[in-house]
């Protein structure tokens, strides 16, 4: 996995898509391709009211890239420092090999240019000292981008109650 981590805090989205604009416009993509994607899920019944959730789908930077094993010219690779996933884009042939290996749909095709293309976690902002631009224009400032080993683990322990909550009372 890469050195980061860039979590959601789904009771706080309220599913505004600045993140997605934010990303593309960052990437000046053209209509189609989204790097990240805030998906939508139910509505749920929670406290006897219908809510929809939003789950924030970035690219993981997996350990072992299943888009990286099968690309055939070498243009996905890994920075070694920090194991970001990236496409090199002047090495990619266009074969979308990357685009149905990867589970999580997270390789994407830019029609204009030909060519595949995904989230590098903004890795040109990270090296000027930035962060991501989901990160940065996000409303309510829900998507939060850091060092793994630097989270606080009271955190973690907020996101796992939360995950567990949803994942076994979805009513709320
Ligand atoms: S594009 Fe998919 S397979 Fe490749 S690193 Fe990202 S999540 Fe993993
Ligand atoms: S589309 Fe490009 S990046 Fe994806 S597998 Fe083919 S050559 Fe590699």
């Amino acid at each position: 996995m890469s050195k980061y981590y860039l979590l959601q805090d789904s009771e706080r989205c309220i599913g505004c898509l600045a993140c997605e604009v934010s990303c593309k416009s960052n990437k000046s993509l053209p209509v189609g391709p989204a790097l990240c994607k805030n998906m939508s899920v139910g509505p749920v019944e929670i406290k006897s009211l219908p809510r929809v959730r939003f789950v924030f789908m970035p690219c993981f930077h997996c350990e072992d890239p299943w888009c990286l094993d099968v690309c055939p010219s070498g243009a996905i690779q890994k920075r070694a420092g920090d194991g970001i996933v990236f496409i090199e884009p002047n090495l990619c042939i266009g074969c979308k090999s990357c685009i149905t290996a990867c589970p999580w749909g997270a390789c994407q095709w830019d029609p204009a240019a030909a060519k595949a293309v995904k989230c590098d976690y903004c890795k040109d902002r990270l090296d000027e000292g930035l962060k991501p631009a989901c990160v940065t224009k996000c409303l309510t400032q829900c998507l939060e981008f850091g060092v793994a080993d630097k989270l606080p683990s009271g955190r973690r322990e907020r996101f796992a109650a939360q995950i567990a909550r949803d994942a076994f009372n979805p009513k709320g």
